[in-house]
């Protein structure tokens, strides 16, 4: 990517601001976080350091708090970020509500919640997914029945990602059941500290508690925290999905991974007195994932532009899910291939940093190869499955 003369005086003030302010045990924390969201103890602190800098809400209009940064800025921020090994942000609350509330919120419910958001005083999970309500979210059955100022909702989520941290939950339930299904949905912003609601782990594949099952009894949200009109809940739903799936850029971090997996592999001996990179198998899927994730760059510079001019992400955002996930699972397929034997050292070598943390044995990659690899299957089911992009793609692009 070309950069201009204050496009590159801009990167380097990133730059040179990560370096004095990302120390090791946030660097470190970062690299060995295999889950899809850092830790709140390494996330929210991160926040708490750009908040001050007033870097925090990059990706939002000043009018807001944030930086009111265009969209070449936001991708160099991110694209040092990712080099730098920057922990990941408490996304739900900066990329999928923010926006919502940009876009539906009340003036009360903007000068409410956003500085609070652009803080970290609270912290969001997403409510949407239920037992039986996934792929067909529409069909999700959390009920919500009017009662003087207050809706009281009973029901339960499935999947929540860190509820167990979360003190405000936004989420979908249905306050008309007699009308089509997507009709009868509102979204509501739940304030998780009071009585009713009961959170339970769910461990991964990889032994990670990263998702919950919320269950919700007789929880009581007043009327100003419902977002929109009553029965608006599916089509503000639709345009946070679409942030969800195309509003965050993959390609920094995949970029910076792969290129760090290119220097170890130079470094791993191949067994026949040269090193992994050489092994024409290797280097061939490594410069197939480089070249795809060069395309996803492409391809999200141009959903940035977009939004930065007022144009909705619209369906392109399932294409970027889609590729975006495919890579994720590959290249922990090929960091797994590399650290081979050592990539096995296992998760349940938990925690993985911080002060009780063994010190890894053979080195940070290999300890996190097998953790992350586990837990990259999630990527091509959550914020909808391949699948279902496909269709999306198939409808919407395609016109099929
Ligand atoms: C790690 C993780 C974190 C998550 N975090 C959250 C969260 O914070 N908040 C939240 O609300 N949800 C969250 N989810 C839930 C996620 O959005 C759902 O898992 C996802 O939408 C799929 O729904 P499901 O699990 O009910 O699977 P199902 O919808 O039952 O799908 C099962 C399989 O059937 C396929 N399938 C279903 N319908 C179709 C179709 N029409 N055509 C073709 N194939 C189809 C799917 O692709 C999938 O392979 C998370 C999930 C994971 C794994």
């Amino acid at each position: 990517m070309h950069l201009t003369a204050e496009e590159l005086a801009f990167r380097d003030e990133v730059r040179a601001f990560l370096n004095d302010h990302l120390d090791n045990r946030l660097r470190r924390g970062a690299r060995l976080t295999p889950t899809v969201f850092a830790e709140p103890d390494i996330g929210r602190e991160w926040q708490r350091i750009l908040h001050e800098k007033g870097w925090f809400g990059y990706c939002w209009p000043q009018g807001y708090g944030g930086t009111g940064w265009g969209p070449v800025k936001q991708y160099i921020f991110d694209k040092e970020c990712a080099l730098a090994h920057a922990p990941e942000l408490p996304g739900l609350s900066l990329k999928l509500l923010g926006p919502v509330l940009h876009r539906f919120g009340t003036e009360a419910q903007k000068a409410y919640y956003l500085p609070r958001i652009l803080s970290g005083e609270h912290y969001w999970c997403q409510g949407f997914s239920e037992p039986s309500s996934g792929s067909d979210l529409a069909s999700l059955k959390t009920r919500a029945i009017r009662d003087g100022n207050n809706w009281i909702i009973d029901g339960s989520k499935l999947w929540t990602t860190h509820a167990h941290f979360a003190d405000h939950m936004f989420c979908l339930a249905r306050t008309n059941p007699d009308v089509k299904r997507q009709a009868g949905i509102s979204f509501f912003l739940i304030d998780m500290r009071q009585p009713g609601i009961k959170v339970q782990p769910i461990l991964s594949i990889a032994g990670d508690h990263e998702v919950n099952a919320v269950f919700l009894d007789g929880v009581v949200v007043p009327d100003s925290d419902m977002v929109g009109e009553e029965g608006q809940g599916w089509t503000i739903a639709k345009s946070l999905l679409e942030n969800e799936r195309g509003g965050s850029c993959h390609a920094p971090v995949l970029l910076a991974t792969l290129a760090d997996l290119r220097q170890q592999a130079a470094q791993t001996p191949d067994g026949n007195g040269g090193s992994l990179i050489t092994d024409v198998s290797f280097s061939t899927a490594l410069a197939r994932a480089e070249f795809e994730a060069q395309g996803l760059e492409i391809t999200e510079l141009r959903i940035l532009d977009d939004i930065s001019h007022g144009r909705p992400a619209g369906p392109q955002t399932s294409l970027v899910k889609l590729v975006a996930s495919n890579l994720r699972q590959e290249i922990s397929r090929l960091a797994v291939r590399l650290h081979g034997y050592a990539g096995l050292q296992l998760p349940h070598q938990r925690p993985l940093y911080g002060d009780d943390a063994p010190e890894p044995i053979l080195g940070e990659a290999a300890q996190i190869a097998s953790a992350n690899y586990l837990n990259a299957r999630a990527w091509t089911i959550f914020g909808g499955s391949n699948e279902v992009q496909r269709t999306i793609i198939a409808r919407t692009v395609l016109h099929l």
